[in-house]
């Protein structure tokens, strides 16, 4: 068969629905969230700083969010912000804690893969006369404690090391580092957008000082954000205004997302035990199936991952090639991350894991989630391999999976 036919056969089996696997950028809001949200927007539409009926209503609603989120966070209700995305958390988080300590030290330490929300608040804060240290992470995206630990100085005031990672789905060893820091006086952020339904997120136990989550990313409404500030702990707001949120956050509040945040958090730590287990099987059944296909490198942890979270580098094409034919054939999931697509250059997290830049280029995330069916996986695992056999045959690359593997560090076992 020529490429062509070959082509003209995969397209002839297009489905009609599309089979959604990018929930790691964003998920639909459950029915329960959405449901819960509806009053906020046309009866109790009140200004929860108003002295009125309506306006205690909506503070009232607004209060009960705050309990429910510190219930899962195992904290006080005080303790909780609410801000306008995960982003705007980590930014305060980075920036504000930084800032407000200046005068103690001028010494921040992040993560080599953490996400933009924190890696850019970070350069800038290196243009306000900080010093960044970024810790490496191994060849599965983990960092080691004992880096950390190298890297710590007495003028380190925060270290900021996201808990699960949102391309390669990592889980970070968040304890042993907040145990690390118990003596030390660097605060402690952690990025738990992607942790938030799949892993523990007790502050006490975790031993963080700032915790971010967002509502996109757990069947939540987008545009809204969580930010834990240990009680104590101080930081320069980013908003200046009316004064809400303590004074940490102003602007009035938008009280359909926080009700549909802590919702969806309830909700998401309520189901994790049965939809973890079910996910991962899932996961598993897609890792296997896939590389299964020759240079195929999994990349990320074998072990330590995330419930959802597939990502494989697939040698010698294209992700964005590739990704363009999965769309064609009804199967949505990403290269790169996202927030990245608009830009060609090779994701900072698969190089940070060691792998050469080529095989960063192929790297494709397959996140499942609550609708993900075993059908699905079949399917994708039918599709796949096509693709890759279509775009090998047109490629100008051969790429020699024994000089990856001198070269990277990845887990080459899978090739
Ligand atoms: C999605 C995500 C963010 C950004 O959250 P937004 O609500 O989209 O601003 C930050 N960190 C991680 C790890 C994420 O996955």
């Amino acid at each position: 068969m020529t490429v062509q036919q070959e082509i003209q056969e995969l397209l002839k089996g297009r489905p009609k629905k599309f089979i959604y696997l990018d929930h790691a950028a964003t998920t639909y809001v459950d029915s329960r969230v959405y449901e819960a949200m509806q009053p906020f927007f046309q009866v109790e539409f009140g200004n929860p700083g108003g002295f009125y009926e309506l306006g205690k209503r909506a503070a009232d609603a607004m209060q009960a969010a705050r309990e429910t989120v510190a219930g899962v966070l195992g904290c006080r209700a005080e303790e909780i912000i609410f801000t306008g995305s995960g982003t705007e958390s980590d930014n305060m988080a980075v920036l504000g804690v930084a800032r407000k300590r200046a005068k103690e030290g001028k010494h921040v330490i992040i993560s080599a893969i953490e996400h933009h929300a924190v890696e850019r608040p970070a350069e800038q804060l290196e243009k306000e006369g900080f010093e960044v240290t970024k810790v490496p992470v191994d060849k599965f995206g983990r960092i080691r404690v004992e880096d950390v630990k190298a890297a710590l100085r007495d003028d380190t005031v925060l270290v900021s090391i996201m808990y699960a990672n949102n391309e390669i789905g990592t889980i970070q060893p968040i304890y042993e580092i907040g145990t690390l820091l118990k003596d030390h006086k660097a605060l402690f952020h952690t990025d738990a957008c992607q942790a938030a339904g799949a892993l523990d997120l007790n502050v006490e136990k975790l031993g963080v000082d700032l915790m971010t989550l967002n509502g996109s990313k757990i069947y939540g409404p987008k545009g809204v954000g969580v930010l834990y500030i240990r009680k104590g702990v101080e930081i320069q707001p980013l908003v200046f205004g009316g004064g809400q949120e303590r004074g940490k956050r102003s602007g009035t509040e938008n009280v359909a997302n926080i009700v549909g945040m802590a919702k969806a958090l309830s909700i998401a730590q309520a189901e994790s035990e049965t939809e973890n287990a079910r996910l991962k099987e899932l996961r598993d059944k897609l890792i296997d199936g896939l590389t299964k296909i020759p240079k195929t490198i999994l990349n990320g942890h074998p072990e330590l991952r995330l419930p959802n979270n597939v990502n494989v580098s697939i040698l010698d094409i294209e992700g964005e090639a590739f990704t363009l034919f999965l769309n064609e054939m009804g199967i949505y999931a990403s290269t790169g991350s996202a927030c990245t697509s608009t830009s060609l250059d090779p994701s900072h997290v698969i190089l940070a894991t060691g792998l050469p830049y080529e095989c960063a280029h192929g790297s494709v995330r397959f996140s499942l989630g609550r609708k993900t069916t075993e059908e699905e996986i079949d399917y994708v695992l039918e599709v796949v391999p096509r693709v890759v056999s279509i775009l090998r045959k047109i490629s100008p690359l051969n790429l020699d999976a024994d000089k990856v593997r001198e070269k990277g560090q990845g887990d080459l076992k899978y090739i």
